[in-house]
């Protein structure tokens, strides 16, 4: 049996009469960029991430509150170009810039270090926890006079504990900045990612959770002036056409993205829920002593946008899987703090050696949406079977 490591098709099939029906209504409307199918998705985006999960009415709403009032309804977003955009205003519009820290795990994809460095800002890299969430008893060794904010990033769809990451912001006034491109709909305690801070970014890009067909992103925060400074920045800093308040970008979410993307958005609780099983399954099934499974920690609700195993023989293991034709994704081998871009920061091998263990041992095994219990057996039975 021959199993992808991913596979954005079966997706599109499930609701393609949807899919082509909003992309039709795009192309005829003669419309395509700054409409009503953006601003509709807007408000519906940041109605999905308003709700808190009606399993626990009573627990409070979490969040640092250094901009916006921080409550449930008052959440706002703009759509922007890509998840990497998203990451680069978002941080640009709270005003860090050269000379200014953000503390951010090592073990993340790139493109949550080029928001900070795009920016002219310095990441100041910690350690993972052993569920590959930054290690939060690190983030106040990292303090600086110059630390302006934390970054974290909800890798693979986990979730850390919100709650103290939001005490540790607002104990040192930093912001906090949120990299959910992987997280859509994950919680801690029933409040969504993306809320616990001063800007959610999230990227819409054809693999994530909430796949867009095409690059696509966007930011919310509790600040709705926040966000109108966003939608002026995402438009070459024009307010109003042909009057430029800000030297801006050109990062807006077209029109066509915005109404595949609203499709979307009415099934993620299904995608989750089917992402949430597959999880289970294989963390139940998966038995074998040479292989770490990822675990959902208490409070968290994760969305598993990748099942991240680790395994000493890894590379063995890659091997091993390729020739059952099961295919399978590091994420991610070089960390940030080594690639070759990142040399001007000065870092050495051997700097966070558990980031860079991590980078050795974990591996992405197959998970997409679609997949059925007869390809999951097949997976497991040989991950099970599997001996270095
Ligand atoms: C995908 C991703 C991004 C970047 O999103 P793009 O839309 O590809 O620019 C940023 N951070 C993380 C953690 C991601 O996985």
């Amino acid at each position: 049996m021959k199993i992808l490591a991913n596979r954005m098709d079966l997706g599109f099939q499930k609701h393609q009469a949807e899919y082509e029906e909003a992309a039709l209504r795009v192309l005829r409307s003669g419309w395509y960029i700054l409409g009503k199918e953006l601003s509709s998705f807007e408000e519906e985006f940041a109605a999905y991430n308003a709700v808190k999960s009606s399993d626990n009415k009573e627990s409070s709403f979490c969040c640092t509150g250094m901009s916006g009032a921080c409550e449930p309804s008052n959440i706002y977003c703009a759509g922007l170009a890509s998840g990497l955009d998203a990451l680069w205003i978002g941080i640009r519009m709270l005003g860090i810039g050269q000379g200014d820290e953000v503390i951010v795990q090592g073990n993340t994809y790139i493109a949550s270090v080029m928001g900070i460095t795009m920016n002219g800002a310095t990441p100041v890299f910690v350690e993972p926890d052993e569920n590959s969430q930054i290690d939060i008893d690190a983030i106040e060794r990292s303090i600086t006079d110059k630390t302006k904010a934390v970054m974290v990033v909800h890798l693979y769809g986990q979730v850390t504990d919100m709650t103290r990451i939001v005490d540790i912001c607002k104990r040192h006034g930093l912001f906090l900045i949120e990299d959910c491109a992987q997280a859509h709909g994950a919680m801690w305690k029933w409040q969504k990612v993306g809320t616990f801070g001063d800007v959610g970014c999230f990227s819409f890009y054809p693999t994530k959770n909430m796949g867009a067909f095409g690059d696509a992103g966007a930011v919310i925060s509790h600040d709705p002036k926040f966000i109108d400074e966003v939608k002026t920045y995402r438009n070459y800093g024009s307010h109003k056409h042909y009057y430029n308040k800000v030297v801006g970008a050109n990062s807006r979410l077209d029109e066509m993205q915005a109404a595949l993307l609203k499709v979307r958005l009415k099934y993620m609780d299904e995608i989750t829920d089917e992402r949430r099983k597959l999880a289970k399954r294989y963390s139940k099934k998966l038995s074998n002593p040479e292989i770490i499974t990822p675990i959902e920690v208490d409070d968290s609700y994760a969305v598993w946008h990748q099942y991240v195993i680790r395994c000493k023989s890894r590379d063995k293991l890659i091997e091993y899987l390729k020739d059952k034709e099961i295919g399978s994704i590091i994420h991610y081998p070089v960390p940030p703090h080594l690639q070759e871009a990142y040399a001007y920061l000065g870092h050495k091998e051997g700097e966070y050696p558990i980031t860079e263990e991590y980078a050795n041992e974990v591996l992405s095994i197959p998970m997409y949406n679609g997949m059925t219990e007869e390809e999951q057996d097949y997976v497991i039975d040989a991950l099970n079977s599997y001996r270095a």
